[in-house]
């Protein structure tokens, strides 16, 4: 059974037409990347499909686990099971990175989560990530390097347990161990029961992630998908030979 499909799906934020018609399938276990130029319209897809209110649906749908989703808003979406990561998470003084996600994980999936358990299942997703247990009790994001950052954004998908994830661009400025060690976390969360939609302009991470389906975006459209051998194409000969082809179409 299809996890995500979107169809034919249209968006404007502020007026402007930004999502051009997407059509995207994403079963459970697949793992997809998702590569564009800049400003092509890859996080607006990843905000559309959490539901960012910013983004207006002009036209198409998204349905997820069977259900047409366009209406849901965002802490609905969470709970039916899609997780977003942030670009540029912020600093939020007093707030430990356990507290963090035990808030989170009480607000997604519905049910308190008591000081002992939530320890409990820290520690061992903390365990399988590598990340060491001190980690828990530093303030969020205060005075963490890129890759602490990083780390937490992947810890944060680790304690939600989505169905969906969605990644975007979790590996920019990131050093190469850095961005193995986001790679090798991934690949330890990625399972049979779920799916990962990861947004990136890196062929790094890529050779790591070793991705079902790989899609180029362009101009608010899926310009062509295919395997990992689209990736090495577009690392050789970059994004011009789809930019044109989607002037072509409008
Ligand atoms: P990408 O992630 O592929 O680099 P984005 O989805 O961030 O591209 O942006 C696509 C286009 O939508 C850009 O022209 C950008 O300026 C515009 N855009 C995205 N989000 C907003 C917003 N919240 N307000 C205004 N314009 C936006
Ligand atoms: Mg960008
Ligand atoms: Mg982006």
């Amino acid at each position: 059974k299809k996890l995500l499909k979107v169809s034919n799906l249209k968006s404007k934020v502020e007026d402007e037409n930004i999502l051009n018609g997407i059509n995207l399938e994403v079963n459970k276990g697949e793992l997809h990347v998702i590569m564009g130029p800049n400003g092509a319209g890859k996080s607006t897809l990843a905000n559309v499909l959490m539901g960012h209110p910013e983004h207006k649906i002009t036209d198409g749908e998204i349905e997820f686990d069977g259900e047409n989703i366009n209406e849901l808003a965002v802490d609905k979406r969470a709970k039916k099971g899609i997780f977003l990561s942030f670009q540029y998470p912020q600093e939020i003084p007093g707030v430990t990175v356990e507290n963090f996600l035990r808030t989170a994980k009480t607000a997604v999936s519905g049910e308190q989560q008591s000081i002992f358990d939530f320890k409990f299942l820290l520690e061992e997703k903390m365990n399988l990530l590598d990340i060491d247990q001190s980690y828990a009790d530093r303030y969020l994001n205060k005075g963490f390097s890129g890759g602490e950052k990083k780390k937490n954004e992947i810890l944060q998908m680790a304690v939600l347990e989505p169905k969906l994830a969605i990644l975007d661009e979790t590996d920019s400025g990131l050093d190469v161990d850095a961005t193995k060690t986001v790679a090798k976390g991934i690949k330890k969360l990625a399972s049979k029961d779920n799916a990962m939609i990861i947004i990136t302009h890196h062929n790094q991470i890529l050779d790591y992630l070793k991705p079902d389906y790989v899609h180029v975006l362009v101009d608010g459209r899926i310009a062509k998908s295919g395997d990992m051998s689209l990736a090495k194409e577009i690392e050789d000969e970059g994004y011009a030979e789809y930019k044109e082809e989607a002037l072509n179409e409008s």
